[in-house]
């Protein structure tokens, strides 16, 4: 007989929360999109936020692009499980979203910032918080340089908001240098799968497995 952890997984095990942060440059968003092409049943949460389209992106896909009257409705009507000014834009999580994905068992990645995880741990203890920092200054400096769709002022302004955001570096569980990617991406996919592999997480999915593993071998046969 062949045992496959994964297939007996019950449908109603709810899934893990996991906060990513970065400051702007780090390399976040690649990282995390390469990372959800190596792992299966683990989605991004997609977020709503007041600024404007960056060339390439796409509503509905990088953001629910939204105006300011708006996003403050949605606060008035609760609908965000956290939010926050960055950059003097609004950007929030849908509270909707995040948990009707968990309470189908999909793990679910927020590419938040600081003063969202803060938020977020405060209501699930339980989330999983992984910073990634860049290797460097410099090479944030470059990364940000690199993208050409900011001006020197903007660059200059988000170098200090960078150092502001890392600053909080010491609040979250793990720490992923992005220096080499394909380190920091297996360095991110070995946090998600060490999850994955909790005791706690394990029973819950595979109790039955475990108890068959216990039981005398005469009951087997
Ligand atoms: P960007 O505008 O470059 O996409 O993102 C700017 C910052 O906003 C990043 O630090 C990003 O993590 C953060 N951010 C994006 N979405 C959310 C959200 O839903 N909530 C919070 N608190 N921060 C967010």
């Amino acid at each position: 007989m062949s045992i496959d952890t994964a297939s007996s997984s019950a449908p109603t095990e709810r899934g893990t929360l996991f906060i990513v942060s970065a400051p702007s440059g780090a390399g976040k968003t690649s990282l995390v999109a390469a990372l959800l092409e190596r792992l299966e049943g683990i989605g991004v949460s997609v977020s709503h936020t007041t600024r404007a389209m960056r060339p390439g992106e796409r509503d509905g896909i990088n953001y629910h692009f939204v105006d300011q009257p708006r996003f403050e409705a949605m606060i008035e009507a609760g609908d965000f499980f956290e939010y926050a000014r960055v950059f003097d834009r609004l950007y929030g999580t849908s509270k909707l979203e995040v948990e009707s994905r968990l309470a189908r068992g999909e793990d679910v990645i927020l590419e938040i910032d600081w003063q969202g995880a803060r938020q977020v741990r405060q209501q699930l203890p339980d989330a999983l918080s992984i910073f990634i920092l860049p290797p460097t200054l410099a090479s944030l400096e470059q990364r940000l340089g690199n993208r050409g769709q900011d001006s020197a002022e903007t660059i200059a302004r988000r170098m200090k908001e960078a150092v502001s955001e890392m600053s909080h570096y010491d609040e979250y569980d793990f720490l992923v240098f992005n220096d080499v990617f394909e380190h920091a991406l297996t360095e991110l996919e070995s946090v998600i799968r060490a999850e994955r592999a909790r005791t706690s997480r394990v029973h819950r999915r595979s109790g039955a497995l475990l108890d068959a593993l216990l039981s005398p071998v005469d009951a087997l046969e």
